[in-house]
């Protein structure tokens, strides 16, 4: 029997958050983890309490639409509750076909494919399309799932500095000087943390010189960007020079689950070769009768109205939070999403005021390093299509107050 000296559990007692943890949970400041006890909506029951929910992906606030509730039942009613296997073998419906068509006609792509999650799809493109010997060029604000893709391909990893143009230049120039295989630039085109929109513009014309294909994440921008609300890649008027965009169900869509869009020959190589396509369950029935019927909300006469009503939700926190002398990351280029980052800058100090505000009944993320780089503590906030301003104001009006208490007894915050 192999000895315990070089136990693998080991790492699980001595690990370097173990410490933060413990000192956050004495304290009572945990902020992750913590109970929803009804409905994800603008104003959420959570542990005993109400509190206005700044801290969801919910970006249409389509959870709790009848129309995406019906959606989900009728699914459910008609495929039950599971699908108990993958879309290859026994676990595809009617609805991921059809839900697949309207994502392509939504993307203006020739294809679109399913899966059970967004992260999945990551791993399937980046994993299937990228092979050792190729590179794949990467902004160092990319979400965990693309790095994970990444690394899963075993192709050569090239990471710029965030929204760096400079910097993706520089790798690109690298890759193209000293690399053999096919180069693929991968970015969100709404980085999940500070909210900021990549420069695909710019983009689009180094990839274009440097022979590099792209890839866009567009988990944050499908659904809340453009006038069709078809992501970054569509505000920013790249579509067509984008390669292959990335969406998932578990934001404005109000479900779970992700998809690829993409050119007919890309989609059906991943079809047949994506191991995370194939080996896993397809999503469950309630899940994409669900994501259907929002996006099909998103792309009626009520789309524009829902866009336009999250941003301006947006624009409302971010300068009514200004106004109360809180510093909100800025986006180059203005452009407003629905992630509006407080900016704390110490770890310990973002926990303590997102106890506050949780305290003052508002619901904030707290993001700390690794999640955004070391002394860039950040509470982000993000707002939905069906927070009204009475409600905006109540949550402005707990940030006043928590402040002025918390600077008193912890110091000042960033301004
Ligand atoms: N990409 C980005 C940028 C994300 O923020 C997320 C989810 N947080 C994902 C991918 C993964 O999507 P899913 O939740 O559908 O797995």
């Amino acid at each position: 029997m192999a000895s315990l000296s070089h136990d693998v559990f080991a790492k699980v007692r001595g690990h370097e958050r173990a410490e933060q943890l413990r000192a956050a949970r004495e304290a009572d400041v945990l902020p992750y983890f913590r109970t929803l006890e009804g409905p994800a909506g603008p104003v959420v029951e959570m542990e005993g309490a109400e509190r206005i929910m700044l801290g969801s992906n919910n970006y249409l606030g389509l959870t709790g639409d009848e129309r995406v509730i019906r959606g989900a039942r009728a699914a459910l009613e008609q495929y039950g509750t599971g699908l108990t296997g993958s879309r290859l073998l026994n676990g595809t419906i009617a609805l991921h076909l059809e839900l697949e068509q309207e994502i392509a006609d939504w993307m203006g792509t020739e294809e679109a494919l399913v899966f059970t999650t967004g992260h999945q799809a990551n791993l399937a493109a980046l994993g299937t399309l990228l092979a050792p010997g190729d590179t794949v060029v990467a902004d160092s604000g990319d979400h965990a799932s693309i790095l994970d893709g990444c690394l899963l391909s075993r192709a050569k990893l090239r990471a710029f500095r965030h929204n760096r143009m400079d910097k993706l230049e520089r790798a690109l120039k690298k890759a193209a000087d000293n690399d053999d295989g096919g180069i693929l630039v991968v970015v969100d085109g709404v980085f999940s943390m500070e909210g900021d929109v990549a420069p695909l513009g710019h983009i689009t014309q180094l990839c274009a010189r440097f022979g590099a294909r792209l890839m866009v994440d567009e988990a944050h921008g499908a659904g809340v960007l453009g006038d069709r609300g078809a992501g970054a890649s569509e505000l920013l008027g790249v579509e067509d020079r984008v390669d292959l965009r990335m969406g998932t169900f578990s934001k404005s869509l109000a479900s779970c689950g992700g998809f690829l869009a993409g050119s007919h020959d890309v989609i059906d190589f991943l079809r047949v070769q994506s191991r995370a396509f194939l080996f896993t369950a397809a999503g469950v029935p309630a899940a994409v009768g669900a994501a259907l019927a929002a996006l099909r909300i998103l792309r009626s006469e009520e789309g524009p109205e829902l866009l336009a009503r999250v941003l301006d939700n947006a624009a409302y926190l971010h300068h009514g939070l200004r106004e109360r002398g809180f510093k909100v990351v800025e986006h180059e280029g203005d452009h407003m999403t629905p992630i509006v980052p407080v900016i704390v800058g110490d770890d310990w100090k973002a926990v303590l005021l997102w106890r506050a505000l949780f305290d003052a009944g508002v619901f904030v993320n707290v993001a700390i390093h690794p999640a955004v780089p070391p002394g860039g503590a950040l509470l982000r906030t993000s707002v939905m299509a069906t927070h009204d301003r009475p409600t905006l104001d109540r949550a402005l009006g707990a940030f006043a107050s928590v402040k002025a208490d918390f600077e008193a007894q912890h110091g000042p915050l960033p301004v």
